[in-house]
């Protein structure tokens, strides 16, 4: 599985980090970022569903 994260699209709502918090996590400017360890988490089914749940779109799953 590959995540994308649109830095230019993120709004840092946060959901994300929220949704799936192994996965994604924030900067200390509040954007979305992948924790250090998400590799161990790829398997999360909340990862599809943070994607759905970003206001902006900015996750992509593939
Ligand atoms: S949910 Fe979307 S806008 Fe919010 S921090 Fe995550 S990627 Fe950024």
């Amino acid at each position: 599985m590959h995540i994308d994260i649109d830095t230019d699209v993120c709004i840092g709502a946060g959901q994300c980090a929220l949704t799936a918090p192994k996965v994604f996590t924030q900067d200390d400017d509040g954007f979305s970022t992948l924790t250090p360890d998400h590799h161990d988490h790829l398997d999360d089914p909340m990862i599809r569903e943070a994607s759905r749940a970003c206001p902006v779109s900015a996750i992509t799953v593939d």
